[in-house]
């Protein structure tokens, strides 16, 4: 055991601590006495930080209460700093302090050193713990996620009741996160108050470490007891960590056996996650798993121009059908290209058209065109269906060849972007009429056909990597 302590600690001053909502002050206080006493030892606490009265926390702003000016004089000059870094790491996020005197503020104002202006894009993930917007409200629903969405739906009316845990799975960028967040805010304003705990499994991890190394085991253990709702997110990084995954054990039976709500994410199924003790896996299964695929080409649709909205970016649909048919797979590149596409349009003074996102985007879909080759198509589309390249560029015209053929010639036109003559050429020289013929006739099936959706889906996810 100790050995595993040494080597998982190497970085564990780096890196974000837990985050925490659904705590009341009095328990952010407790954790920031005992970071303080930690620092400045117990008798320095007991002198100077427990006759603190902690008022609120505002904006990023903590309002403490001192009984004297004597009193603040000595806070400020000798222990605001080691006050600031237990705030901080008990928040997760940097935060300014206020003293008031009795009850009257005196204004003085610490600017925290993060302050000099750089934003810190992980910030909004530490801050309270779940992130702020991935609520139910800003999630589409779409066929690639409809199941995922009722079970978080279903969970959050009914924490600890139906689906115990709940696993969700999916590739990278598909909006796990963002759902068992939801889940969280959900739960937090349909019960008003009570523990929630959303925390990363290196988060985990990482809490542990520390704990283990300052003797204060107990403390660990009964912090994620409480929880009436816990949420891990990515258990594929527990693989291989054997004292975590030791002690998520112990924290899963205690709050499964008193009926409380845990939650789970991974990009793999429980059984795919190598380096994972039975008896875990095991429990990984014993409630609901629900999967998350790629959005199909409506939904990233829909998504951009729920993002367009509320970011207040003017989206003609057309546009958004653009970047969605290059874009695809991933929502997380979605946001991303339509992050970019503002900014370009805001700098230049450009209305957002077509042709605009064409140039504006021009490296991000070129990459994608050079990643995506003829021949990454057929290979994908050729295992996908169990035939041999050769059969599909062959003039063979039985069942078996032409379908797979199709939805080849279909792909390598949308995710190679090639033209009719090209793929032609590369299908065993047929002429471009029969590629448009494929690819109309694939078109059309996808209207309706929403097996043909999914199968199109999985071969795509596997041509970008994310899908086996
Ligand atoms: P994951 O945890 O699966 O890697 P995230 O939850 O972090 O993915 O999602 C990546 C980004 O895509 C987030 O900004 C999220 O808000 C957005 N996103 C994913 N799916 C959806 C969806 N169905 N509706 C709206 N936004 C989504
Ligand atoms: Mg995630």
């Amino acid at each position: 055991m100790g050995t595993e302590v040494r080597e998982l600690s190497t970085d564990v001053e780096n890196l974000p601590t837990v985050a925490v909502q659904g705590w009341g002050m009095d328990q952010v206080w407790e954790q920031v006495l005992e970071s303080v006493e930690e620092k400045i030892g117990r008798t320095a606490t007991e002198t100077w930080i427990k006759p603190i009265r902690p008022l609120t926390l505002r904006d990023e702003t903590f309002h403490l209460e001192v009984p004297s000016t004597l009193f603040r004089d000595r806070l400020l000059s000798n222990l605001i700093v080691p006050l600031k870094e237990s705030l901080a790491s008990v928040l997760g996020y940097p935060v300014q302090v206020v003293v008031h005197i009795g009850s009257k503020p005196q204004g003085e104002l610490f600017p925290t050193d993060e302050e000099a202006g750089k934003p810190d894009p992980s910030r909004a993930i530490r801050k309270g713990g779940l992130v702020t917007n991935y609520t139910f409200s800003t999630f589409v629903v779409g066929a690639s996620n409809q199941f995922a969405h009722a079970a978080a739906r279903a969970v959050a009316d009914h924490p600890g009741k139906h689906y115990n845990p709940l696993f969700i799975y999916g590739g990278v960028g598909l909006g796990k996160t963002h759902l068992v967040n939801a889940i969280g805010h959900e739960t937090l304003v349909k019960q008003g108050r009570g523990s929630i705990f959303y925390l990363s499994s290196e988060s985990f991890t990482n809490q542990l470490i520390a704990h283990l190394r300052g003797d204060r085991m107990d403390d660990f253990k009964n912090k994620f007891r409480q929880a009436d709702v816990l949420i891990l997110d990515d258990v594929q990084f527990l693989s291989g960590r054997e004292r975590t995954q030791e002690e998520f054990f112990h924290t899963f039976n205690s709050l499964y056996d008193a009926h409380k709500q845990i939650i789970l994410t991974s990009d793999k199924f429980p059984n795919e996650i190598s380096g994972l003790e039975e008896r875990l896996r095991n429990r990984f299964e014993w409630g609901l798993i629900a999967d998350i695929q790629p959005p199909d080409l409506e939904t990233r649709v829909a998504i951009l121009q729920k993002k367009a909205l509320a970011k207040k970016i003017p989206l003609p649909s057309e546009v958004a059908i653009f970047i969605a048919s290059h874009v695809s797979s991933n929502v997380r590149e979605l946001e991303g290209s339509l992050t970019r596409l503002e900014a370009v349009a805001v700098l230049t003074h450009n209305p957002i058209t077509i042709d605009f996102a064409r140039q504006a985007l021009q490296n991000l879909l070129k990459e994608k065109d050079k990643e995506i080759s003829i021949e990454t198509v057929q290979k994908a589309v050729g295992k996908y269906f169990g035939i041999r390249v050769a059969d599909m560029v062959s003039k063979r015209r039985t069942n078996l060849v032409t379908f797979p053929r199709q939805v080849a010639m279909f792909l390598c036109r949308k995710l190679a972007g090639a033209s009719y003559p090209m793929i032609g050429m590369r299908f065993g020289g047929k002429d471009h009429t029969t590629v448009l013929y494929a690819c109309s006739t694939i078109e059309k099936r996808l209207k309706k056909d929403e097996e043909l959706r999914a199968i199109l889906d999985r071969i795509e996810r596997t041509i970008y990597g994310h899908g086996s």
